[in-house]
């Protein structure tokens, strides 16, 4: 596809996107500013990044460590320092340098030994990270997340660890449940980790597919892949 049709697809499909926000915001009583729109980008090229920065997309997301590195390595550096670069996708912990040198917030620390590592590796780059708890809202084992029961005193961990800062929580709404129902549970674990940590106050929730659900249940932060971007290559 050439460059400019590419460009007027993804500027297409963002308008369509801040439209879904506006209304869900005004359906919901809330102010506008409050949600931050991060376009997930993995799977898709630098040139992707590059058209939405220049579309006004401030807040990047990406799920897989060795495909982001390499993306936001080779972003020139006028655009780089424009963005805010989330990662959202599991973790090792022999990767915690590594995302650390690119993520400028990490949103998917679910358990006790991925906060250290991430702490030691914020350390060791002399920076401050800020981290979000991701919750697992399924029931099941799951596919990243703690357990809701066990979210705040992970959420005391990271509030401990002395280059993290703890923003709040994230969350997947679990395949073929009600996502309304999952968010409002999403955003009563914020509310008590909230209690104990002021600054706490992020809430990552809302895909494609039930952004509306998020910003009804108090999301700060809607994480969008393809409805911006368009299918991926392959299922995740
Ligand atoms: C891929 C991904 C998204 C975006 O999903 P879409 O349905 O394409 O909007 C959001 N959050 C996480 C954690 C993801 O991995």
């Amino acid at each position: 596809m050439y460059d400019a049709e590419r460009r007027d697809a993804l500027a297409a499909n963002l308008a369509q996107v801040h439209e879904r926000i506006d209304r869900a915001c005004a359906a919901a009583g809330r102010d506008r500013d409050e949600v931050t729109l991060i376009a997930v980008t993995k799977f898709f090229p630098v040139s992707d990044v590059e058209h939405l920065a220049a579309l006004g997309v401030t807040d990047m997301g990406e799920n897989r460590d060795q495909e982001a590195g390499a993306k936001f390595a080779e972003i020139p550096a006028q655009i780089r320092e424009q963005l805010t670069v989330h990662f959202i996708g599991q973790l090792q912990s022999n990767k915690a340098s590594h995302v650390v040198g690119y993520a400028d917030v990490v949103q998917s620390v679910d358990r006790a030994k991925i906060a250290r590592a991430l702490d030691r590796a914020a350390l060791a780059q002399e920076r401050t990270l800020d981290v979000l708890v991701q919750v697992d809202l399924s029931g099941a084992t799951g596919r990243g997340g703690v357990a809701p029961a066990e979210a705040r005193a992970l959420a005391d961990r990271v509030a401990e660890a002395e280059a993290l800062r703890l923003r709040g929580v994230m969350a997947v709404a679990p395949l073929g449940a009600d996502p309304a129902e999952a968010f409002a549970r999403l955003a009563e674990v914020a509310g008590a980790i909230r209690a104990d940590h002021p600054e706490a106050d992020q809430l990552s929730a809302g895909m494609s597919g039930d952004l509306e659900q998020a910003v009804a249940a108090g999301a700060t932060h809607l994480r969008v892949g393809s409805a911006i971007l368009g299918s991926r290559p392959t299922a995740r």
